[in-house]
């Protein structure tokens, strides 16, 4: 047991260790299965051993799905902004005027990088995690604790020694380029709206009420303030290395700079080299380093004397209109699209880039062949900022829209309410067509083997599909004829469609196309309504009473099972036998003992695992929470319940019932 107990330690150190050199040296030692070994050893002995349980356990990384929404909390220092500037001079100027104030003192200042994320406040005591807070309104901010501990760079227990007792430290939360591309091509295949930039996505990501979502998206950290009684140093630089030793991610470019000469050299050189970086920054910052100085700069209302940032210009480039060309999707909107001369920006080539809608052809006042602006933000999606109207050529006109569906010819209509032209012809527009059955045998939908978009079109010209229904009707005589089709092939797609029908009913719901339903819409849907016919009689008022299911979408669902063409489809799928009910409860032995009841679990238990307890309650209808509310309904409590939750309990006047109470009341033995 005893030597149990003391792997369970040694394992967190090492995983701890192991989890630094990865994520904040980048310097892996050891596989990505090697570690997952080590992890299942951790889990495996502390699922037996509750009694050295850690939250901070490295185990405790990968998030839970509960929170109970953000509690505000005050902010022990202010969280000021930066004075900030985009012209070198005045960053000259800056230095003059803290060189005057010091009069005669030497002044180094440090140079670092202003990482473009979200702030956030991390405050430390006995060398452990215990609160991460937003910067808020600057006095107050949300605390994000849970969800920061699923960032894998920030440790939760420190290395080393010579940290204060308790001390604040500050930092950027960023998602790295290749993260947030990652995110928004999955958000553009659920067709949910797109985050413009980095800093947008770590904010919202931050604010998810999610864990696990967001331990799935990949957050990372760099540190550039400590704050705090007894701090190491007497200077900024380093107090930062010193926090780069207990483990925090400090950015290897802040450097300290002796003279104006040498500023100058560090904003020169990192205009360039900051694109090779993996996340997104948008200038440097320049801090007095002696901490003494600081406080005789003091600050001004709004930010400290003693710090600047100079902001890069945006990277844009500037080319010709060469035409607009409109794109029909899958749903029938139509995306202007700008055909440009190609021209070299952040190291690719960009010679389209999307307009949106006409609202931003017509704000950006758009005419033939104009000079545009086009700026990149994540590596997916140029955008147009804007038009250089001196280099107007005399006599161009506004670009327009068009008035009908570029493929079909269908005159456009103008949804109340939205900025987009749809081609209202659903069913007999050719790309509106192919791309609903593409999406519909997609790898996220109905996954079906053998067919891939070229196909999709090759059997539509063939005649041999119209809509998604038809694929089901598909014989392999049908197919082993066609181009590039042999038997094998054909029967491959058949076998693959056949399979299909197993695929179950939320993503069934999500491949149906219905407009704004994406992956996780449709996962919603299913899981509250159960069943197609449910879903198929509600209006849009019951459907809005769906959590996570406003007014807009709720319309569209309504919308699109009111269309006789749908039903007709609906009714083919259902006699072709795809899943169109979720498994039910009581098809697994669930029951509705604990319907609308929240329950927190705590302790250890004898007769069945802390995970089967989880899964029990929800197979009987509760939900599981992860900390005691006025919400709570009871407390499930083993052994060895933490004496803080009981008290929590008692004070709420939430019940507390042992394993064998909670066995009888979902009716087991
Ligand atoms: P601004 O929001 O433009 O006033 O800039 C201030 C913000 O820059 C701070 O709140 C931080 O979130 C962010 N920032 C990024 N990198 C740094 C850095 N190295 N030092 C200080 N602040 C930084
Ligand atoms: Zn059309």
């Amino acid at each position: 047991m005893d030597s149990e107990i003391s792997r369970i330690f040694a394992l967190r150190d090492i995983l701890n260790t192991h989890n630094h050199k990865y994520y904040v040296l980048n310097q892996p030692e050891i596989s990505d299965r090697e570690f997952d070994a080590l992890m299942r050893e951790l889990t495996d002995l502390e699922a037996r051993h509750p009694e050295v349980d850690d939250p901070l356990s490295p185990s405790r990384r990968v998030g839970s799905d509960l929170t109970d929404g953000f509690r505000q909390v005050a902010h022990v220092y202010p969280m000021l902004s930066l004075g900030n500037t985009y012209s070198v001079d005045e960053v000259d100027d800056f230095l003059h005027r803290a060189d005057n104030a010091l009069a005669g003192q030497k002044v180094t200042v440090v140079g670092e990088m202003k990482f473009d994320g979200t702030s956030i406040s991390l405050i430390y005591e006995r060398g452990r995690l215990v609160r991460a807070v937003t910067r808020g309104d600057g006095e107050k901010g949300d605390d994000v604790t849970e969800n920061v501990k699923t960032i894998k760079s920030i440790p939760l227990t420190l290395r080393g020694d010579g940290y204060p007792d308790m001390f604040e430290i500050r930092g950027e939360i960023v998602l790295p380029w290749k993260a947030f591309d990652r995110l928004n091509r999955e958000r553009e295949f659920n067709e949910e709206p797109l985050f413009a930039n980095p800093r947008n996505a770590a904010s919202g990501t931050l604010k998810l009420m999610n864990p696990a979502e967001v331990a799935r998206r990949g957050l990372d950290a760099y540190f550039y303030y400590l704050l705090g009684e007894n701090l190491p140093s007497d200077n900024h630089y380093d107090n930062m290395m010193a926090a780069r030793s207990w483990g925090f991610k400090v950015s290897h470019v802040m450097t300290r700079l002796e003279s104006i000469d040498e500023v100058d050299k560090f904003i020169s050189y990192w205009d360039t080299e900051r694109k090779k970086l993996p996340v997104a920054t948008d200038g440097l910052v320049f801090k007095v380093n002696s901490l003494r100085q600081q406080l005789n700069l003091g600050f001004t209302a709004k930010s400290p004397r003693w710090a600047i940032a100079y902001k890069f210009a945006a990277e844009r480039a500037l080319t010709r209109l060469r035409f607009v060309s409109f794109e029909v999707g899958r749903m029938g909107i139509i995306t202007p699209v700008a055909n440009l001369e190609p021209v070299l920006l952040s190291g690719t080539i960009v010679k389209r880039a999307s307009l949106h809608n006409e609202d931003i052809i017509k704000q950006l006042d758009i005419h033939e062949h104009d000079m545009l602006y086009v700026e990149k933000g994540g590596e997916i999606i140029p955008k147009i900022t804007g038009v250089d109207e001196k280099a107007r050529v005399e006599g161009e006109v506004p670009v327009s829209f068009v008035s009908h569906c570029p493929s079909c010819g269908t005159p456009l209509v103008r949804v109340e309410g939205e900025a987009s032209w749809v081609c209202p012809n659903k069913y007999g527009c050719g790309p509106q067509i192919a791309g609903r059955i593409e999406h519909f045998v997609g790898r996220r939908a109905m996954n079906i083997d053998g067919i891939g978009e070229e196909t999709v079109q090759q059997l539509i010209d063939a005649d041999l599909i119209h809509n998604i229904a038809d694929l089901y009707d598909l014989k392999v005589e049908d197919l082993e004829h066609l181009d590039r089709f042999g038997v094998r092939s054909a029967r491959r797609l058949v076998e693959g469609v056949d399979q299909s029908r197993l695929v179950p009913f939320e993503r069934v719901v999500f491949a149906l196309s219905i407009p704004f339903v994406g992956e996780t819409v449709a996962k919603k849907l299913a899981r509250a309504v159960g069943d197609i016919d449910t879903l198929m009689s509600m209006d849009s008022i019951r459907l809005s009473a769906i959590d996570d299911i406003g007014p807009k979408i709720a319309e569209k669902v309504v919308e699109y099972f009111e269309s006789p063409e749908n039903r007709e489809i609906i009714a083919r799928l259902r006699a072709a036998g795809l899943q169109f009910a979720a498994e039910s409860r009581e098809s697994k032995g669930g029951s509705e003992a604990l319907a609308g009841k929240t329950i927190v679990i705590s302790g250890t238990f004898a007769l069945h695992s802390r995970d089967n307890y989880k899964e029990m309650i929800e197979l009987h209808g509760g939900k599981n929470a992860g900390s005691i509310s006025k919400k709570t309904d009871f407390v499930l409590a083993g052994e060895n319940m933490g004496p803080a939750k009981l008290e929590k309990a008692k004070a709420l006047g939430i019940p507390v019932i042992d394993e064998n109470e909670f066995l009888k009341m979902i009716g087991g033995e």
